[in-house]
């Protein structure tokens, strides 16, 4: 409708009627490098279903409408009866129905199960990010919940449903999927989980079973709330009455409802009002000694328990801001292709292609590396002949990844919502969406320091893990003579270990982008490579975004970023 005042002009048209998945040739190019050739054209539609349906305008006004209108707590019914449910905008069931439906949470025992699903998680993440919390902690809770056989022949396959079905008004054995969730934080410690105060007793009398036990305490961060189970860290103490004489802090299986149907004792005290996320409920909560729990692992072995679901959300991490990343690239250069200024698209003139190219580059290393990663985690456990050398590579590779990658989302959100100008400043370009979403990837499941020092803690403890690094960064060798410079000097640092504490980030942020760096050399194309080698590994490069030598061939690495709308 023409405005009585002006004709609307020089405004790009929205991003959406696209594929998502097909219109990104850094991660097609990624998934048919890794995937089982026997399995590429199913998995190749698979994510192309999953893109259309994520480039759509339906699922972008899901995501809108879903972080618009929060979720909202209600502690009691009507009549006063304590329920502590969380309601949610439809908009965030459609997303979670969507996800789930996809095998987002299906990925431990389907054929290049990592794969398939950290590609899915990444394009369908685009659309919205906050939903992709409980989707992570419902595949993550797998490998732990499997220290339990028969804990996890219960729940995996309610985990692993490509069901969705919300709400507590059934036990999850009556449902067709389930949804989990993680309660390790306390006020008093989160990096340091050991300082939790959540105590745990077991069972005894009549009818009670061993590994059956009751907590008391609290969590500070809680996340999706309404899952229909949470893996908990709780200290089992001498005093509490110990199982076979062993204490210490123990992971436990908390569902929100009991196998008669009544809802365990799980106190929803708050939910955090937060930056970002906002789709997303974060709650306190409070076990309060009646609150029924199930042991899963050893008494005294709850971090080596839970680890197996942190390295499967850390991997979650590096994902959803590498998705970010790509979104918030795709935006920028979809505005800039169709926007002009002083005679020309913003897309032709040479300092925004600088920009672009730039921001292109890091979105598209952080891409290549996220799925080298998800082969890793396929290969680590599918014990192939690789899978010890794979398994090595992850304890270097995971907290490097979840260090660097998760720390330039918020650089190139920033920089990227720029390119749109002032429109990207207002909320309905979805700009500030991914901007205020963007630092969180580096706060949960270890903060940006926890990663560096977890890093160093493998370096010293398992040789192997750096032989590991070097034979795969090897590969590349000679290919690129600034690659081969910061391999050298990489060898250099880590053979000093004088004050190797306080230097820790500057050496994971190195072996980040070496690893990066080899992995384009290998297999981007050869403007791409160039510029990461040059700018990342030879230091030909400003602070800011767009400061990229300029006689790069800079629209190359722009143009292939840019997704094609049809
Ligand atoms: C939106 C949101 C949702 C969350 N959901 C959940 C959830 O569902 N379940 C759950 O269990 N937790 C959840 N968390 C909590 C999150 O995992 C923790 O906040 C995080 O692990 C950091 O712990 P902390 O907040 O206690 O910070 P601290 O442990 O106090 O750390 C503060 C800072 O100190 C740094 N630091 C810590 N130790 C060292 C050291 N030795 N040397 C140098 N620096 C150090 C950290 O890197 C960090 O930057 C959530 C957090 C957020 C923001």
């Amino acid at each position: 409708m023409p405005a009585s005042t002006h004709t609307v002009t020089n405004q790009p048209p929205p991003l959406v009627g696209y594929d998502i998945f097909a219109a990104d040739p850094a991660l097609t190019e990624a998934v048919d490098r890794h995937v089982s050739p026997e399995h590429s054209e199913a998995v190749r539609a698979e994510l192309s279903e999953l893109g259309l349906g994520a480039g759509s305008a339906e699922a972008q006004e899901w995501g809108r409408q879903a972080n618009e209108v929060p979720p909202v707590l209600r502690t009691h019914d009507r009549y006063g009866n304590r329920i502590d449910e969380v309601d949610f905008h439809p908009a965030w069931h459609r997303l979670m129905d969507r996800a789930v439906g996809a095998g987002l949470t299906d990925a431990w025992s389907r054929p290049d199960g990592q794969l398939r699903r950290t590609a899915g998680f990444f394009v369908w993440s685009q659309v919205e990010a906050g939903h992709g919390c409980p989707v992570s902690m419902t595949h993550a809770a797998v490998p732990a919940l499997r220290r339990e056989p028969e804990v996890a022949a219960e729940w995996e396959p309610l985990l692993a449903s490509h069901v969705y079905e919300p709400g507590l008004e059934r036990p999850a054995r009556a449902k067709a999927g389930a949804i989990a969730g993680m309660g390790m934080t306390e006020k008093q410690g989160g990096s340091d989980v050991r300082a939790n105060t959540t105590v745990a007793v077991p069972l005894t009398g009549e009818g009670a079973r061993s590994g059956e036990y009751t907590l008391r305490g609290h969590k500070w961060f809680c996340s999706a709330p309404m899952s229909d189970v949470f893996l908990v860290l709780a200290q089992v103490t001498g005093e509490g009455g110990a199982d076979g004489g062993e204490e210490g802090l123990t992971c436990f299986l908390v569902p929100r409802v009991l196998p008669d149907g009544s809802r365990n004792t799980f106190r929803i005290q708050r939910l955090k009002d937060k930056l970002g996320n906002r789709s997303n409920a974060s709650s306190e909560v409070e076990f309060d000694g009646t609150t029924w729990a199930r042991r899963v692992g050893e008494v005294g072995r709850g971090v080596a328990t839970i680890i197996e679901m942190v390295a499967a959300t850390r991997l979650d991490c590096v994902t959803g801001s590498a998705s970010l990343m790509r979104q918030a690239v795709a935006q920028a250069s979809h505005h800039a292709a169709h926007r002009s200024a002083f005679g020309g698209l913003l897309a032709d003139k040479p300092l925004m292609q600088n920009v672009l190219a730039d921001l292109a580059l890091e979105s598209e290393a952080a891409t290549v590396l996220t799925m080298r990663l998800a082969s890793a985690f396929d290969a680590a456990h599918g014990g192939g002949e690789n899978a010890e050398q794979e398994r090595q590579l992850l304890r270097l590779a995971l907290p490097a990844a979840k260090y660097w990658v998760t720390k330039r989302a918020t650089p190139l959100a920033g920089e990227a919502l720029e390119c749109l100008g002032g429109n990207g400043y207002v909320e309905e370009s979805g700009m500030p969406r991914l901007l205020r979403e963007s630092p969180l990837n580096s706060i949960w499941e270890g903060s940006g320091n926890v990663q560096a020092l977890d890093l160093l803690r493998a370096l010293q403890r398992s040789p192997e893990a750096l032989n590991a690094f070097l034979v795969e960064t090897g590969h590349a060798r000679g290919a690129d003579h600034r690659l081969d410079a910061a391999m050298k000097d990489l060898l250099t640092e880590l053979s000093d270990l004088e004050g190797i504490e306080a230097r820790a980030r500057r050496l994971v942020e190195r072996m980040a982008q070496v690893l990066q760096g080899s992995l384009l050399v290998r297999y981007a194309p050869a403007a791409v490579a160039d510029a990461f080698c040059a700018s990342r590994l030879g230091g030909d490069w400003g602070a800011a975004f767009g400061t990229l030598p300029h006689t790069l061939d800079l629209a190359a690495i722009a143009d292939r970023a840019r997704p094609e709308v049809p």
